[in-house]
């Protein structure tokens, strides 16, 4: 069965496809956004896959590629267009070449025109394609820099694109209208520059003529995906936390497993922790019970009593499944706590890993 994903970076508009393999549980990823990098492999873990490969469609000018992160924390194997010439490619792409994840490929097509080394991937059944930025929905990408050519974009659109089968889906790299999907048949008839009757003339006439401003993250974004995403000194931006080893759900809350908090709360720094238990009076005393040491403050007072925790001090929030406390997580992070977990499972998965607990019943 084959896992697909449409992912959206609301400050690009740019769109990260997710392919996975569900058999063979293997991955890539099409076009990934640095600043995205941690919640799109919560995603992949989430739905139980691995990385293998991050494909590039060109070298972007408005983003900064997620490639060389995501190989540093999976070994995923980075892959753009031979002739973008970035630096840090595991393997240039040719067209005809073929990536494949478990027993599923996408076929390499070279599209140049909006950049010299635009690639479009296409799925093996010719059911989906990514086209990057040579073809938007009832649009495409500018022409005027990075080596771009019209007359080039009208043939890898008309030759490599709307020529695959008539319902074949069109992913496009971006689009600033909230549209996700086209259609072949729908972009043969009604994209406004490369559709209908419009020849090669008629395309270079129209985007001769665009006077578009150059991007505003053109001077960062195109040096550091030449360098396919590693940062200067080759040290990532954003840190990880090091006070205890969590993990970020897709949905962004930091989360603590039972047996990293037990561990932590052995060990010799466990008057640290602060463990903030964010049910009910009558649940904290309830069957389940309280971790050891745990202080009481309601999801419904938290706000108002946020004050009262220490800022200089890892807290984690608990509740009976992790629910509220994922909640109570994310307002204490909002009111300025900056070491913050939300325990995984809460005391349900507490218990059934045998941890210990105060009053509750066997
Ligand atoms: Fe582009």
């Amino acid at each position: 069965m084959l896992i697909f994903r449409q992912l959206f970076d609301s400050a690009s508009s740019t769109y990260t496809y997710l392919l996975g393999d569900a058999d063979s549980g293997e991955a890539v990823l099409i076009d990934p956004v640095y600043e995205n990098e941690r919640r799109d492999w919560a995603l992949m873990r989430e739905l139980g896959l691995r990385l293998v490969a991050t494909l590039d469609t060109h070298v972007h000018a408005d983003h900064v590629t997620a490639a060389w992160l995501l190989k540093q924390r999976s070994g995923s194997r980075i892959l753009l267009s031979e002739s973008a010439g970035a630096a840090n490619a595991d393997h240039g792409l040719k067209h005809g070449d073929r990536v494949a994840f478990g027993s599923r490929h996408l076929e390499v097509r070279a599209t140049p025109g909006h950049t010299s080394g635009c690639l479009t991937y296409v799925l093996d059944d010719h059911s989906q394609a990514f086209t990057g930025d040579a073809l938007l929905i009832r649009g495409c990408g500018r022409t005027d820099f990075q080596q771009g050519s019209p007359n080039q974009l009208y043939r890898s659109v008309r030759e490599q694109i709307l020529s695959l089968p008539a319902a074949c889906l069109l992913y496009p790299g971006h689009d600033y209208r909230g549209m996700t999907v086209t259609s072949v048949a729908e972009e043969t008839r009604y994209n406004p520059r490369l559709g209908g009757d419009a020849n090669a003339t008629d395309f270079a006439g129209y985007m001769n003529n665009l006077g578009l401003p150059h991007p505003k993250l053109m001077d960062i974004a195109v040096p550091a995906n030449l360098r396919c995403g590693r940062p200067e000194g080759g040290v990532a931006t954003h840190q990880e936390p090091s006070w205890a080893s969590l993990t970020c759900t897709f949905g962004g809350i930091w989360e603590i497993q039972p047996t990293v908090l037990e561990e932590r709360m052995a060990g010799e720094h466990a008057y640290e922790i602060q463990v903030i238990d964010v049910r009910e009076p009558r649940e904290f005393g309830d069957v389940l019970g309280h971790i050891h040491g745990a202080r009481l403050l309601p999801l419904s007072e938290l706000a108002s009593r946020a004050g009262e925790i220490d800022r200089n001090r890892p807290a984690v929030t608990v509740c009976r499944s992790g629910t509220r406390s994922a909640q109570a997580a994310v307002l204490l992070q909002k009111a300025g706590l900056t070491q913050v977990a939300n325990l995984a499972g809460g005391m349900l998965r507490w218990r059934a890993e045998g941890f210990a607990v105060e009053d509750g019943a066997e």
